[in-house]
């Protein structure tokens, strides 16, 4: 299986080429050049197997040669052995045919952790096999980091530097990010928002020179890997709820649109998938594009759920590239558009994106409303973005047909929002029970890419 970028103009490469390189050299984004669909046996055949189990079917018709049979297993035992529930992705039942997945058991508490630390074990024999050196930048809104420093943190020849918004992630997120005391583990705090972190990021990527000289690597969600690791809970979600015999929606708190879109994969490789929600909340281009068609960029307003607070949503380009049937020409011109303020989406690419995907948004007071109902309602904390994905899923229940919410973080991951909503301060599990006592390290830096150059040339340690 090969790889081609969303823009037409990088060469199309294999799994392992295309997860070391992250964003492609003509600034598109790689997909698989055809999507390995599963027979309705095949996946029924998923029930009461291993978590591990059902990643290695899902995972291994994507990766072709990259790895053995043998590596591939062993890297998905790894990675999964450090989750905190055996299940990996347990179904937890919110009501009467409305359930919830809860991926927040991994290391750092939100759902990143499942292709992050996946990655970082691929990662990690792709470059013993190269014995090359890499250097990883990651832009975050806040999950992103912590996952990806947890995944390469003293790793001899990988340095991990991670832009994080300053000021606009919550304090667990950042000391998650600033504590580890490893030297190849840098924070960096960026004077912008989200979206201009991924922004400088896809400069540097943008700079060849820069990107050859210190080997760049990218582990955002532009890394094909994150959304081939993210495809197997819905597997593991719909197969323990009756698919593929019967139709499952699922409903996901929306930013960038990675880990959705691993759900429009699922459906593509066979998974009976009904409807597919993209929640936004406040920062609602997505909902708003998937209405009138009209892709426009705001202005990112802060909200009580920041792992989403985001305007340009980097993975909706592997989206339309599908809507627009792989043409690549139209894909550039829409990224062209977008540069100067957004796009509108053609009729029939949107017709498209409505088969698969519907929408919603939710307000900050609806959300945090949410929190509370399900309290009442379950006993269960839930994290503000599950409290999206939860308002958005009430909108779209149907007769008959199970939804599923993606719980996407732990709520002791956004305390001060819980605790607006109910009054009370969730707990951080025990392994991470010490974290407002460790020492934090962080650089601040300016939203500018050369100053961001020099700082990685200076720190790593080449
Ligand atoms: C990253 C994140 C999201 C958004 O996921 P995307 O793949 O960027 O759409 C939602 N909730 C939490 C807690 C996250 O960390």
């Amino acid at each position: 299986m090969q790889y081609v970028s969303t823009r037409g103009q990088a060469p199309a490469l294999s799994f392992d080429q295309a997860m070391m390189t992250g964003l492609a050299r003509d600034g598109g984004l790689y997909l698989p050049d055809s999507i390995p669909t599963l027979t309705a046996e095949q996946i029924a055949a998923f029930e009461g197997l291993s978590y591990e189990e059902v990643a290695w079917r899902v995972i291994s018709p994507f990766t072709g040669d990259s790895f053995s049979e043998t590596e591939l297993r062993q890297a998905i035992a790894t990675a999964y052995a450090g989750f905190g529930h055996v299940a990996r992705a347990p179904l937890v039942q919110l009501a009467p045919g409305h359930h919830l997945l809860e991926l927040f058991h991994g290391p750092t508490l939100a759902f990143k952790d499942f292709a992050m630390q996946l990655i970082g074990q691929l990662f990690q024999i792709a470059l013993a096999r190269s014995g090359q050196r890499i250097t990883i930048v990651g832009a975050t809104s806040g999950d992103t980091g912590s996952a990806a420093i947890e995944a390469f943190r003293g790793l001899a020849n990988v340095d991990v530097f991670i832009l994080y918004p300053h000021g606009r992630v919550s304090e667990v997120q950042r000391r998650q990010m600033t504590t580890p005391s490893e030297s190849n583990v840098h924070a960096l705090a960026l004077d912008g928002h989200f979206d201009d972190c991924q922004a400088r990021l896809k400069d540097l990527f943008n700079d060849h020179d820069f990107r050859d000289g210190v080997g760049l690597a990218g582990v955002n969600s532009i890394n094909w890997a994150r959304v081939l690791a993210q495809i197997v809970y819905y597997f593991s979600a719909a197969v323990s709820l009756g698919a593929p015999a019967r139709q499952i929606d699922f409903t996901v708190p929306t930013g960038n649109f990675g880990d959705i879109f691993a759900g429009s994969i699922a459906k593509a490789m066979g998974l009976p998938i009904g409807q597919l929600v993209v929640a936004t909340n406040q920062n609602d281009i997505l909902h708003r594009a998937l209405t009138t068609g009209e892709y426009r960029v705001g202005t990112v307003e802060p909200s009580i759920s920041p792992s989403m607070d985001i305007q340009v949503s980097s993975n909706f380009e592997r989206a339309l590239y599908l809507a627009y049937a792989g043409d690549a020409g139209a894909i550039r011109q829409l990224m062209d558009e977008l540069k100067s303020g957004g796009f509108t989406i053609s009729q029939g690419a949107l017709q498209h994106l409505r088969e698969v995907y519907a929408s919603g948004r939710v307000s900050e007071g609806a959300t945090s409303a949410m929190i509370e109902t399900i309290r009442a309602e379950t006993g269960e904390v839930i994290c503000p973005h599950t409290a999206v994905a939860i308002h958005v899923a009430r909108q779209h229940l149907r007769p008959g047909v199970p939804m599923v919410s993606l719980s996407t973080a732990h709520p002791a991951k956004f305390p001060d929002a819980v605790q607006a909503a109910l009054g009370i301060r969730p707990d951080l599990p025990p392994h991470m029970a010490d974290l407002f006592d460790r020492p934090e390290r962080v650089t601040q830096v300016e939203n500018d890419a050369e100053a961001i150059k020099s700082l990685i040339l200076e720190r790593r340690s080449a």
